[in-house]
């Protein structure tokens, strides 16, 4: 039978918190009376995690697991899930139960309304450092101001999309994903729901520094050019500023004042635009080294098993 729903919970060393994200999706999800799914995708973990899906899908046939080869990353992972996802309303969530599954009977209501995409506002946030706190702040103001979409502010990838906007979104296939930009610029009908975001369950992020500002750059690059034009405003300037130097220099010299010398302006212009065109030179790597990633066409993950393979 065509399940309404699908729940789609990446996977990625999260053994403590899996008996109970299952048990709570299934009382939220019973309750609506509808046909659902569980899609759990196992993200290369090496803590049990893998045994465990594999279990909850013997016990319950609505739990469909889709193991990795390997960890590819949050992204990814989600990606495989609305590739195999065949409910009506496709609802993401993080399976450290940060997410509280009971909020997606919120997110179904205003979908019965009518409404594509529902995304979850975090009004609040429980349990994280204020680094944390602030950098993730900081993060959704820059791309909200330099990109050309309109991401809104303080939303995480937990969200209820319909199946045009997820069939629109498998059409897309690049390599980079931001899906939360990827959903804002599909365009539909769109809303937000505010909710409390908790602390984890158990376990600690699986999002260290390095994979957040991955993810950012990411975000960056998929949705805007700014970057690369940073270097035309940057050269502008610099033109600018040698003509009324040079005049200013030259008469100096030739008056006879003294003045400019020195060694040291020379010094410190010359490591100042090399430092300058140094930058702008790896901002340019960014977006080739993406455009090589797409060039090459790999496959976006590898799946090991899928949800209707046998073991
Ligand atoms: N995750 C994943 N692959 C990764 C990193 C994370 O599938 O490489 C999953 C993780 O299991 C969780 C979700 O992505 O369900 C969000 O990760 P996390 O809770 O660590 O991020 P945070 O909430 O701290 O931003
Ligand atoms: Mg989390």
């Amino acid at each position: 039978m065509q399940p309404t729903f699908t729940i789609i919970a990446p996977v990625y060393n999260e053994a403590e918190s899996l008996p109970v994200l299952y048990q709570r999706v299934k009382e939220v999800m019973d309750s609506t009376g509808e046909p659902w799914e569980l899609m759990l995708i196992d993200d290369g973990s090496n803590d049990g995690s893998t045994d465990m899906i594999r279990s909850l899908a013997k016990q319950d046939e609505r739990v469909r697991p889709i193991i990795f080869a390997r960890n590819f990353g949050h992204q990814i992972a989600v990606t495989a899930g609305l590739d195999y996802s065949r409910g009506q309303a496709v609802i993401i969530i993080d399976s450290d139960l940060q997410d509280p599954p009971e909020v997606i009977l919120d997110l179904i209501a205003k979908w019965r309304e009518g409404f594509e995409v529902v995304y979850a506002v975090r009004a609040e946030r429980e349990g994280e450092t204020w680094f944390k706190t602030f950098t993730a702040s900081l993060f959704y103001r820059l791309i909200y101001r330099i990109t050309d979409i309109k991401i809104p502010l303080d939303t995480g990838d937990f969200r209820l999309m319909d199946r045009k906007v997820v069939n629109v979104m498998n059409s897309m296939r690049e390599k980079h994903r931001f899906l939360r930009g990827m959903s804002a610029w599909v365009g539909f009908k769109q809303t937000g729901v505010p909710y409390k975001r908790a602390a984890r369950f158990a376990g600690s992020t699986k999002y260290p520094f390095r994979k957040m500002f991955r993810l950012a750059l990411n975000a960056i690059t998929g949705f805007s050019y700014f970057p690369l034009q940073v270097a035309t405003y940057l050269g502008f300037i610099a033109a600018l500023l040698s003509i009324i130097a040079i005049p200013i220099v030259a008469i100096g010299r030739l008056t006879g004042t003294g003045a400019f010398t020195g060694q040291a302006t020379t010094l410190i212009a010359v490591l100042f635009l090399g430092g300058v065109q140094l930058i702008c030179v790896g901002i340019l790597g960014e977006y080739i080294g993406r455009i090589y990633d797409e060039v090459k066409g790999r496959p976006l993950y590898i799946v090991s098993q899928g949800p209707d393979d046998k073991e």
